[in-house]
């Protein structure tokens, strides 16, 4: 596996590994690498013939408030775990070469960014949609792997990547989660074992909510009771508990079309997302 940290390099690197018109597949990550990451890279590798994965803490999605400076960096234990899974080359730039002297360019998706998580962090859809956007056009995969896990980021790359008439295929897959049904998550490092064991609350809830939608359960009632059990776990500030259209993530009353019920809470210290399918009844 290369490990390539200058844009020129990687320019050089991807047209050896795309010679004789090998496909290329892109899992862009922020390190830290846990089993979900890894779900993408074998994934990627049923789906193309080279693999690149992308390791870069990206500044620009994370708020003034946020926990950029804490976020977990293993560039050693991650280089380990993708030589191991089969990843051809590592894209490892840092801040400077991701975001040089003069760069003033950034992609703003409309609509599908206003609610849930674009709510809860102001401009942290912009930072996404810009760095994954620069990372295409750098890459420029033939397919890239984003979990369902972070699920309102699923909408926006594939939505930007139509807009933007980028030649990539956009594929989301399912969320890997612990044995208690915990979404394996970076972020998870931060919980203390008490924490930990109490954020089981929050797929147990999420569960039980979308289960009782599907059988018919008023929507009002189900979202109402997922957020007390949230609360009596320990979670709190909750930012939503919330039923949304599928593919448009407006809020929805009724299960009329698919839909997706989606969460973030805090515990202790640590904001947790998740989210799981709703089926149109
Ligand atoms: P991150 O490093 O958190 O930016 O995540 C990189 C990619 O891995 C994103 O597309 C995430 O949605 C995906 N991912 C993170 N956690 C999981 C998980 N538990 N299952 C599946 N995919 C995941």
């Amino acid at each position: 596996m290369q490990i390539v940290r200058a844009l020129d390099q990687l320019r050089r690197s991807m047209a050896d590994l795309r010679r004789g018109g090998k496909t290329v597949a892109l899992v862009p990550t922020m390190g830290a690498l846990h089993h979900g990451h890894l779900t993408l890279v074998e994934e990627a590798r049923r789906r193309a013939d080279r693999v690149i994965v992308s390791i870069f803490v990206n500044p620009t999605q994370f708020g003034p408030n946020e926990d950029l400076a804490a976020y977990p960096r293993r560039a050693e234990a991650d280089a380990a775990l993708l030589r191991a899974a089969g990843c051809d080359l590592l894209w490892s730039p840092d801040v400077a070469e991701m975001y040089p002297h003069g760069f003033r360019t950034s992609v703003t998706v409309a609509g599908i960014t206003a609610m849930l998580e674009g709510a809860a962090r102001p401009g942290h859809f912009d930072g996404v949609a810009t760095v994954v956007g620069k990372l295409f056009g750098q890459v420029r995969p033939d397919v890239a792997l984003f979990g369902e896990k972070d699920y309102q980021q699923l909408r926006v790359v594939t939505r930007m990547a139509a807009d933007l008439d980028l030649a990539v295929e956009v594929i989301g897959i399912a969320t890997v989660r612990d044995a208690d049904g915990l979404a394996l998550s970076s972020r998870n490092a931060y919980l203390s074992p008490a924490e930990r064991a109490a954020a089981a609350a929050l797929p147990a809830a999420l569960r039980t909510a979308a289960e009782g939608i599907a059988a018919g359960a008023p929507v009002a009632k189900m979202l109402a009771e997922a957020q007390a059990r949230l609360e009596q776990a320990g979670f709190g500030p909750i930012d939503y508990v919330a039923l949304c259209d599928a593919a448009t993530l407006e809020p929805v009353e009724t299960a009329d079309r698919d839909c997706r019920l989606l969460v973030a809470a805090r515990i202790g210290g640590t904001r947790l997302i998740d989210n799981l399918a709703v089926p149109a009844r």
